[in-house]
């Protein structure tokens, strides 16, 4: 059974199952109201007529010998016949004296019989001139309708039957709508789930509303977009990687091909070239193998409580050598009473490591490359270099894997281009973040900051 029909089944007999009480309800209700109330003014009217009838002739004495029949009337009309049987307003009311003495017999009742006391309390007295003359006692049997109420019971139960068959209906259409409105979303999204299990990963359902589905279908549109987004990453990740890998193996191939073969004779400069290859190689492996740990979550830190100044003099010192050979200024300008750094030092020093030798290639000779540490709130590295600087248009990318500007350039250099991805996966590790600034012409400085402890912060 689908879902739809299961919502509608339920809402139609829920709305059923309560038209039909509250039916059920009112009927009887009405019946029962409808009797007492017809009662009650029968019996006001009768009080009233035997209240006048005492006013009028100053004692029961009359309506005694009438025995059961009413004599003439106050107003002078002739007496009213009744018997037992009649159905009249004497026949469902019994009158008594103030002693409790029938003075009206029916069927129920012998003339004089005494009413006990305790059946008088439960009748409604006939009050004439602050005295209580009498008392009227209700029958018990059940009042017999006359055609007009019968016929007004009638309509009341049609009107009843009417409504219960149009709420029925407008119960029906409702659930029909929500079972409809409830199921097609779900539907859809099912059918989108299969298409995606099928390999379709780009789906797309209508959100059509903001409740709990809604929330659903716009959950499952982020996730289809996630996946291909997701696999578009996954298949440029190899196509990079298999690019990366060609260049250097197809110089080892060829190099050893021809030195097998006898084409070339082995020498330290072709063994330089091809351990080159193979260095260059082992260091994108390396590579590799670190952002996929990143990836996992699985890069592991070795924190320590360090000054940042230190970690920015080592760095520097380890790029002296070079950067003296080049011809580059190598400053290092580190604010006083820095706060320390809960840092991993190997990490950092890697990550300043691969910005000062990016800075080393782009800067030329007499240029100055400037390793600095401030306080901005977090402690803020930076390397600057009076290098060639990146356009704003490659500048937003080259954080991203295998993102180089000059792409024939660096791949003389064996240069990757994940260098700058390593930086950001080991500086967030750190709960830091890494940005870049630059000025064609100009040069660039990238920056990372790293949170400092508030311990660390009062202390500074
Ligand atoms: P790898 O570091 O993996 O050996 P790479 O240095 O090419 O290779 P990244 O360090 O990620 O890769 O740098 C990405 C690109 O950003 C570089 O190829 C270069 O084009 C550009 N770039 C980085 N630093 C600078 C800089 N200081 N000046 C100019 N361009 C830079
Ligand atoms: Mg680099």
């Amino acid at each position: 059974m689908s879902l739809r029909v299961k919502l509608t089944l339920a809402l139609l007999i829920t709305s059923l199952s309560g038209v039909l009480i509250v039916a059920v309800l009112v009927q009887r209700g009405t019946i029962n109201e409808f009797d007492s109330f017809v009662m009650e003014q029968e019996r006001a009217n009768f009080i009233a007529d035997m209240a006048a009838y005492y006013e009028a002739f100053g004692s029961w004495e009359g309506m005694r010998m009438a025995r059961g029949r009413l004599p003439v009337q106050p107003n002078g009309e002739p007496p009213v016949q009744f018997s037992p049987e009649d159905h009249g307003p004497i026949a469902k009311f019994t009158l008594v004296d103030q002693d409790g003495k029938v003075l009206t017999p029916n069927k129920d009742v012998a003339p004089n019989e005494v009413i006990p006391a305790a059946e008088l309390k439960k009748a409604a007295p006939i009050v004439v001139e602050g005295e209580t003359v009498g008392y009227v006692l209700t029958n018990d049997e059940f009042p017999q309708r006359d055609a007009l109420e019968e016929a007004y019971l009638d309509r009341i139960n049609r009107m009843l039957i009417m409504a219960t068959v149009s709420v029925l209906v407008l119960g029906l259409l409702l659930s029909l709508f929500f079972a409809r409105s409830l199921s097609r979303p779900l539907r859809e999204i099912a059918q989108a789930i299969r298409s995606l299990s099928h390999g379709q990963l780009d789906q797309k359902v209508p959100v059509r509303s903001r409740d709990e589905v809604g929330q659903v279908a716009a959950a499952f549109n982020q996730m289809s977009a996630d996946l291909v987004k997701a696999n578009q990453l996954r298949r440029q990740m190899t196509a990079d990687i298999a690019h990366e890998l060609r260049t250097p193996l197809s110089v080892l191939v060829g190099y050893l091909e021809s030195l097998c073969e006898g084409l070339l004779k082995p020498n330290p400069a072709r063994f330089k070239i091809m351990h080159d290859e193979a260095r260059h190689l082992q260091h994108l492996v390396e590579d590799l193998r670190t952002l996929s740990l990143a990836d996992a979550g699985e890069l592991q830190l070795n924190a320590q409580w360090i000054a940042a100044e230190e970690l920015i003099r080592l760095t520097a010192a380890a790029f002296s050598h070079q950067a003296e050979q080049q011809g580059i200024r190598l400053a290092v300008e580190a604010e006083p009473n820095l706060p320390l750094l809960h840092a991993d030092p190997d990490r950092i020093i890697q990550v300043l490591s691969n910005l000062v030798s990016n800075a080393l290639r782009y800067t030329p000779q007499a240029g100055c490359i400037t390793l600095a540490a401030r306080l901005d709130g977090d402690v803020v590295l930076s390397v600057q270099d009076t290098g060639a600087g990146i356009e704003a248009d490659h500048l937003s990318h080259i954080f991203e894997r295998f993102y180089r500007v000059d792409t024939s350039r660096q791949q003389s250099e064996n240069e990757s281009g994940l260098g700058l991805a390593i930086a950001k996966s080991y500086v967030e590790l750190h709960g830091g973040t890494i940005s870049a600034d630059s000025q064609v012409g100009v040069g660039t400085t990238i920056s990372i900051r790293l949170p400092v402890s508030r311990l660390e912060k009062d202390a500074a």
